[in-house]
């Protein structure tokens, strides 16, 4: 089963995902922790997406569907992939669909985490007060300048997916304010 989280940034992906990840023996793909990591180690292209990242913004098409391919061509889904943060623009879900086709796979369901705007506002810059208070790293894109501008990128870029897929049939939406275990549970029911 491959299916995709879509929702903004703050709305419980990773979370959510990690938790699939643990129960039903899927491989998460996250483009903003492949990401991350290319910025960690130093690589060319890590290096070249930083700014991008901590404005907000999102990367090119390429970079984010290139790192996918490479994800899908070393081929370990173990029983199915989930796609955490990708795709985020039209191009990207039509370049995943011709992915998945060429792999003789499909694409199952896409799960949309509703929230409202002000939560996610709240949940990012609590989670980025919470981590400074402890001492841990800080997302350099978890501030509320950085943050509007991810939320006007989901809604100018990858709320148009909501259409895409419900007119493709695969979507089903999820209350994504309920606790976490609730969630996991609609997440549950909408797989079966
Ligand atoms: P969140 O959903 O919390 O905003 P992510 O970890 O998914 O964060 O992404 C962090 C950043 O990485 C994004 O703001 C964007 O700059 C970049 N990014 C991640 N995935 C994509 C993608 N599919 N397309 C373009 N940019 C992406």
């Amino acid at each position: 089963m491959n299916i995709i989280l879509l929702g903004p940034p703050g709305a419980g992906k990773g979370t959510q995902a990690q938790r699939l990840v643990e129960e039903r023996n899927m491989v998460q793909l996250s483009t903003g922790d492949m990401l991350r990591a290319a910025r960690t180690s130093g690589t060319e292209m890590g290096n070249m997406v930083a700014g991008v990242m901590d404005r907000g913004e999102l990367v090119t098409d390429e970079i984010v569907i290139g790192l996918i391919r490479e994800q899908l061509e070393a081929d370990n889904g173990a029983d199915g992939y989930i796609f955490d943060g990708f795709p985020r623009t039209l191009a990207q879900a039509d370049a995943l669909g011709n992915l998945l086709l060429e792999m003789g796979e499909n694409l199952d369901c896409v799960i949309e985490l509703q929230v409202n705007d002000e939560v996610l506002v709240e949940r990012i810059v609590g989670r980025a007060k919470d981590a400074a208070a402890a001492g841990e790293p800080v997302r350099a894109d978890d501030n509320e300048e950085s943050l509007k501008i991810r939320l006007m990128a989901y809604y100018k870029q990858t709320s148009p997916l909501i259409g895409y897929y419900y007119a493709n049939d695969d979507l089903k939406s999820v209350d994504g304010l309920a606790s976490m275990d609730e969630v996991a549970a609609s997440i549950s029911d909408a797989l079966a």
